[in-house]
């Protein structure tokens, strides 16, 4: 589904990605660990193509992210991206946010719209927060609907930057659980995120980023057991 060969990328002579070599396989959950400033953030938004490459290729879905011919929308209809500030637009409820992207992009009449949001409200646990304005939602309930929007257009892949990190611990749990949820449904995930248990319940493999580099790639349990590389085990020694 999404095949980084030999990327790099640089911001003005900050090499920020270097040498990325990493495919993810239809319905494989990864997740991404690292230092903050290690290229993370980065990494994912090239993917939807939110950033450009400097050499390389990326291949999502068969199709060339940054080749100039790519239709960009096309891609990006593709992957749902949820970021660590939920990013709700404030003036419109939470069923209004979700049926947004599916009128206007895909031309879906409201009627359905509305039906098919509905239906991801009930899949998010909160059907009845949905004329309520992201104002009036706690930090758990906006990122829920934020995973409903993204959900909405129906994607083939799912983007996590850092999820809960904005969250009240309180409120962690119900974000993980509706990821946990999609992983197990056999959605392709690529996870930003700290919460080794969450890696350890979901993911098919975990890599660990440091300045711009995959170091180290391997099931939760090899993290949690024997992590090879120095660098790995030492931050490893930090989060856990
Ligand atoms: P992470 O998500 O792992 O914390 P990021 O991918 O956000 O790391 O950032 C990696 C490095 O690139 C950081 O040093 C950051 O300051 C730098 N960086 C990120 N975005 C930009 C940008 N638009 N312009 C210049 N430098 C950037
Ligand atoms: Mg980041």
């Amino acid at each position: 589904m999404i095949e980084f060969r030999g990327v790099n990328k640089w911001f003005g002579d900050f090499h920020v990605l270097k040498e990325i070599d990493f495919a993810v396989g239809e319905g494989e959950v990864v997740v991404i660990i690292g230092p903050s400033g290690s290229g993370k953030s980065t990494l994912l938004r090239c993917i939807n193509a939110l950033e450009t490459i400097d050499s390389g290729e990326l291949i999502v879905d068969g199709i060339k992210v940054h080749d100039s011919k790519t239709n960009l929308n096309r891609v990006r209809t593709e992957i749902g991206f949820v970021f660590q500030q939920f990013n709700l637009y404030p003036h419109m409820t939470a069923l209004e946010n979700i049926i947004l992207a599916p009128m206007k992009v895909k031309k879906v009449p409201r009627e359905e719209a509305v039906r098919r949001a509905t239906r991801l409200l009930e899949r998010v646990g909160i059907p009845e927060q949905a004329n309520k304005y992201p104002e009036s939602l706690s930090g758990g309930q906006q990122q829920r609907v934020a995973i409903a929007r993204g959900l909405a257009m129906e994607p083939k892949i799912m983007l996590f930057d850092e999820p809960t990190s904005a969250l009240d611990p309180e409120m962690i749990n119900e974000v993980l659980d509706v990821m946990v949820d999609l992983a197990r449904g056999g959605m392709t995930m690529v996870v930003v995120t700290h919460e080794m248990g969450f890696a350890r319940k979901v993911a098919d493999r975990v890599v660990f980023m440091d300045e711009g580099r995959i170091i180290e790639v391997g099931s939760p349990e090899h993290f949690f057991r024997n992590p090879e590389n120095e660098r790995t085990r030492r931050f490893l020694s930090r989060i856990l």
